[in-house]
């Protein structure tokens, strides 16, 4: 295998246990790295930096490409802007995908749940633009343009196509929002009707996309939405395929591409040891398929499905007794 620089970025909270248990699962398998471990987060200020995102860090993953992300963690209604929606902003990775399925010898209520999230990451409720009109008064703007409307909708349909899906479902509030949802609905139809009309296509108000998901999750296929939206889905659909402990995602740019899980810093269970790695450590499966590293990539992927389906070496969010080095290990195991 080729060789790869890769900025690696442990995070926050449980963000160091899990990307440095990737870390672990990605060597075994033979995936030849080197990484360039930077901070970002509050392990940043930590480390000494000015800043929650140093300009090294930003500067690293301009340079190498691709990054692996732990979480980090941002203060609920005061503090520092998000580090992901400015890092998100500044290399302009404005696709995330975030693959949901369901996993043999992880119990849910539905099988079969195979579905990708596309979400917009540039703007929308997430641009950070707020006022006090008055006081008691204020305002946070929903940012909606055309540039990235197409080009989110554009990327959704060129993936759907490449992976040989069949569906895009829009989830939208354009009801209600008509202006900045309904450009969003504008994009996305143009883009099928013009470019993608091999896909099929279809509109939902997202109320009601909450509701057909939990109800049968396994008739949804590619769900194209917004900033906001594509937050919250997200989380919604991890627990229908067993929590946030077996969600991956990606941030694709032109540029670069940073890799992380749905989840976050999960401070309840920082430093315990018990934090379920492998979405962090699928994550490191879609960035090796990212490199064109395919064959290490589906070798982490059997082995961490032969874990699962023996059901013997579980973490406790899938309902089992292992902590995170017991089941890194089990996986590490069955690398062949
Ligand atoms: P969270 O995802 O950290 O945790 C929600 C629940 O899921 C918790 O009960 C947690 O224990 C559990 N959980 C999460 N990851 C798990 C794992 N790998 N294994 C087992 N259980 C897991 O969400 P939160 O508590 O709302 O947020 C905590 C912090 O993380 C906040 O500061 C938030 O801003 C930040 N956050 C960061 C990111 C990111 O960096 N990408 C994403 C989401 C949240």
């Amino acid at each position: 295998m080729a060789k790869h620089t890769i900025v690696l970025i442990p995070g926050d909270g449980i963000g160091p246990e899990v990307t440095s248990a990737a870390r672990r699962v990605m060597e075994a398998a033979g995936a030849n790295i080197e990484w360039v471990e930077l901070p970002a987060g509050a392990a940043a200020l930590e480390a000494g930096f000015d800043s929650v995102l140093p300009e090294k860090t930003i500067e690293a993953i301009r340079d190498h490409k691709v990054a692996l992300k732990g979480p980090v963690t941002t203060p609920v209604g005061k503090g520092f802007r998000s580090v992901n929606v400015q890092l998100r902003q500044k290399l302009n990775l404005y696709a995330a995908v975030r693959p949901v399925r369901s996993l043999a010898g992880v119990k849910t209520r539905f099988e079969n749940v195979d579905t990708i999230i596309v979400r917009e990451n540039t703007e929308g409720l997430y641009s950070g633009v707020e006022n006090e009109v008055v006081p008691g008064v204020v305002t946070s703007l929903k940012v909606a343009s055309e540039v990235a409307c197409t080009r989110i909708s554009r990327y959704a349909f060129r993936y759907a196509t490449k992976r040989k899906r069949k569906k895009i479902t829009v989830f939208h509030k354009a009801n209600i929002m008509k202006l900045s949802d309904g450009l969003f609905l504008n994009c996305a139809r143009k883009v099928w009707e013009n470019e993608y009309p091999n896909i099929e296509y279809e509109e939902v108000i997202i109320d009601a996309g909450c509701m057909k998901l939990v109800q049968d999750p396994t008739r949804m296929d590619v769900l194209l939405m917004e900033n906001l939206y594509g937050d919250l889905i997200s989380d919604l659909c991890a627990g229908l395929v067993g929590g946030l402990g077996v969600v991956p995602g990606s941030n694709i740019g032109d540029d670069a591409a940073v890799f992380e899980a749905v989840h976050g810093s999960a401070p309840d269970l920082a430093g315990k040891g018990l934090a379920n790695p492998l979405a962090v450590i699928m994550c490191g499966e879609m960035m090796l398929n990212h490199l064109h590293e395919d064959k290490v990539a589906a070798k982490i992927r059997t082995a961490y499905d032969a874990v699962l389906g023996e059901g013997k070496t579980l973490t406790r969010d899938l309902g089992g007794e292992a902590n995170t080095a017991q089941f890194t290990d089990a996986i590490i195991a069955k690398l062949k």
